[in-house]
């Protein structure tokens, strides 16, 4: 539905040299589909998200939604902003003061159709609407509230229902549950993909929280320095990087560095002999004798058997000490002690395990990625 083809946007200002936020970024998102785009700060999505909305003019490539360009340089194709018909919420989002909430969210209706009539709503057509969609935001008992008198999160919250009114054939977001405390960040999540499933929404979402991108996407893209390192969906990307930036970006992991000796046999897994001896490890690309790996396995794949030695299949063991142990409520953060590295492992608070114990670490080949990082 919405595809976007080897995007160039730079900033030019006085006589400094121009600052390049988007190289040569192509994906494509399909119809109801949400699309995030994933990276530290300054790595390029807002840039990309205001070209698509066409805040930015870029300097080279094509924007098209529905098979329509909205821009295109080689055709020399640029639709204002106001002519696309995108929804967007932005990081700096602007509610009107002096409207109550109902009327900020009604407020997209009105002006569209200069005017009721035009709306092809009655009166109690655009109520039903507007209050659908502040219940779907949580605001529907505010609705009188001058908006004004809302918290930061409730405004923003506002800012999204403003967005959703108009049922845009794309929506664009930008962080926009930053300014929601922790809890109700969850919550507008879990909402946030409810409304997006329920009205199909084709959706390009802006973040540099992981955890949100995962709860929330489709497929990911995952940006540094302007380009995108990966697209998949949040599985793939959290269970299968491709580099050592998306490893290390998405979530905690703990990084062997290692050597490929070659395949294992028919397993289509691959043997590599690291720092902590011979270790069996999957991976999507193609290796030659002798290539330099990083390999990464998350701390929740890294299982600790406690006390006794391991039975069965030693593939892949290593004996260590427990060093650290963080109490989380669900869960326990552990540093394991393995010659003078420490490992990050994840278990179940009903272990009991204890600083300074002896415990075998266990991690399943198909969860010891390998990733190229040399010649
Ligand atoms: P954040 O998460 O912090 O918003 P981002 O990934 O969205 O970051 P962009 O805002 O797209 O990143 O910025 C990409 C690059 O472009 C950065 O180096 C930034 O400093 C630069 N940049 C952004 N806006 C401008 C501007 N108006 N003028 C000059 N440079 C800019």
């Amino acid at each position: 539905m919405l595809s976007v083809k080897a995007l160039f946007t730079e900033y030019r200002s006085g006589r400094g040299p121009a600052v390049k936020a988007a190289l040569d970024v192509t994906f494509e998102v399909p119809e109801g589909k949400l699309f995030t785009l994933l990276g530290p700060s300054g790595c390029g999505k807002t840039t990309t998200l205001r070209s698509i909305a066409g805040l930015e003019r870029p300097v080279s490539g094509d924007i098209e939604v529905s098979g329509v360009p909205v821009y295109s340089s080689g055709r020399d194709v640029f639709v204002p902003p106001n002519k696309r018909d995108f929804g967007m919420v932005f990081q700096s989002y602007a509610i009107w003061p002096h409207m109550n909430v109902f009327e900020n969210a009604a407020f997209p209706l009105r002006v569209r159709s200069t005017g009721l009539s035009r709306t092809g709503l009655s009166r109690t057509g655009l109520r039903d609407k507007v209050m659908g969609v502040l219940t779907a935001v949580g605001l529907d008992h505010l609705a009188e509230r001058e908006a004004t008198k809302l918290s930061g999160g409730q405004q923003q919250r506002l800012a999204l229902a403003r967005a959703l009114v108009m049922e845009p054939k794309l929506l664009l977001l930008d962080e926009p549950l930053s300014n929601l405390d922790a809890k109700l960040r969850e919550k507008m999540r879990f909402e946030l993909k409810r409304i997006q499933a329920a009205l199909k929404l084709t959706t390009v979402y802006v973040t540099h929280d992981q955890s949100e991108a995962l709860a929330l996407s489709h497929e990911i893209a995952v940006m540094n320095e302007g380009r995108i390192v990966q697209i998949g969906s949040p599985r793939d990307i959290y269970e299968r990087p491709r580099t050592r930036f998306v490893a290390d970006f998405i979530g905690s992991t703990n990084f062997l560095d290692g050597e490929i000796v070659g395949r294992d046999g028919e397993s289509g897994l691959w043997q590599a002999t690291t720092e902590f001896g011979s270790f069996k490890v999957i991976s999507e690309q193609v290796f030659a004798q002798g290539a330099k790996v990083a390999v990464s396995i998350r701390p929740e794949d890294v299982e600790i058997v406690a006390g006794g030695a391991v039975e069965g299949d030693t593939a892949n063991v290593l004996r260590g000490v427990i060093d650290q142990t963080i109490f989380l409520g669900d869960i326990v953060d552990l540093k394991v002690k393995v010659g003078n590295t420490l490992l990050q492992a994840r278990s179940h608070p009903n272990l009991g395990l204890a600083v300074g114990g002896d415990a075998f670490l266990r991690m399943r080949p198909e969860k010891c990625v390998a990733i190229g990082v040399g010649p």
